[in-house]
């Protein structure tokens, strides 16, 4: 209803659970320290001055710095400009990486609770300071895990891109949720929150601010959706008992997938209103975790329209029943 996009659910190739977990290969075990690695300590002189760092006992457990392979720059402004009947602009925008943590073997599902508490207070100061810039719109928060998720870092990091365009993809749901706002005066994450909270069929945890449940009629095979429970349009409103609570949340939820799927490439997304619109009514930020089970294909890319061979309900019990 929201996206107004169609989902098939191939039942006749429909896969159990089960199946996945015996497909995954796994991944080799990793060294603490990688002396080639751009972001294992000592190296740091490989990365451009940090933006940010959380220290303890003199040492760095959490550094923020700009991306040096970055897709679009800083320090030119953005400029669109006609082309004929096409548009171009120039490359601005701000894009960093958030290092989780000193040690090279680590992942947000195997970091004690502590240490996610600090990336996502990471993620919430970067953001918070990215989102003054004058021409910034929208900042997207977002984590690759494994190459078939787009990366060849092994050391545990997650990134940040802002942009000062709103793309349609991010816009068009957007649209959606306005209209219904218009239309019945409620937020319609909200109203979807309490269907999955009243239905409990696809729903994994809770806790007293969050909620992790496979959203209906899902893309892919156990993706999985973190909300808070209370209306919140940004990521970045996050404060006090929210921020370790979410820490700790995320955390259990990454290490369901970890344990139940053997360490699957996934990516996930942080995805808030548009910068300026973060007290909106119409608007509930979430994280989607898209573990890469599958390749979309030729008919994905034809139609839009994805095939699941998962039922989202039978991948919320399989992640409920973890033992975690
Ligand atoms: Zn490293
Ligand atoms: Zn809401």
């Amino acid at each position: 209803m929201l996206t107004n996009e169609w989902v098939i659910i191939a039942t006749e190739r429909a896969k159990r659970p089960e199946d996945f977990q015996k497909m995954e290969p796994g991944k080799p075990p990793l060294p603490e320290f990688s002396a080639r690695c751009p972001f294992c300590p000592g190296n740091e002189a490989q990365t451009p001055p940090a933006t940010y760092t959380i220290e303890r006992n003199g040492k760095w457990q959490v550094r923020a710095v700009p991306n040096k392979f970055a897709a679009l720059q800083k320090d030119i402004p953005f400029q669109p400009k006609r082309l004929g009947r096409f548009l171009k602009a120039t490359g601005y925008g701000i894009a960093e990486v958030i290092i989780e943590a000193p040690l090279h073997n680590l992942t947000l599902a195997t970091m004690d609770d502590e240490s996610v508490e600090d990336v996502v207070k990471a993620y919430k100061l970067r953001y918070l300071s990215v989102a003054k810039e004058k021409q910034i719109c929208f900042i997207n928060l977002f984590r690759n895990h494994g190459l078939r998720a787009g990366t060849s870092l092994e050391h545990p990091h997650s990134q940040l891109i802002a942009t000062p365009v709103i793309p349609p993809h991010v816009r068009n749901p957007i649209e959606q949720a306005v209209r219904y706002y218009d239309t019945h005066g409620r937020c319609i994450y909200c109203e979807m929150l309490a269907e999955e909270m009243r239905r409990k069929e696809r729903v994994i945890a809770e806790t007293d601010y969050f909620i992790a449940y496979a959203p209906y009629a899902s893309r892919t095979p156990f993706e999985v959706r973190i909300m808070p429970k209370k209306h919140q349009a940004s990521f970045a409103d996050i404060e006090g008992a929210e921020t370790s609570d979410f820490a700790g949340f995320l955390k259990k939820n990454l290490a369901r997938i970890y344990k139940g799927l053997n360490n699957p490439d996934y990516n996930f997304i942080i995805r808030s209103a548009p910068v300026g619109d973060e007290k909106a009514k119409y608007f509930h930020w979430y994280m989607l975790i898209i573990p890469k089970l599958t390749n979309p294909a030729g008919f994905e890319m034809g139609t839009g329209i994805y095939i699941n061979v998962t039922y989202p309900e039978q991948c919320a019990e399989f992640l409920k029943d973890i033992n975690i």
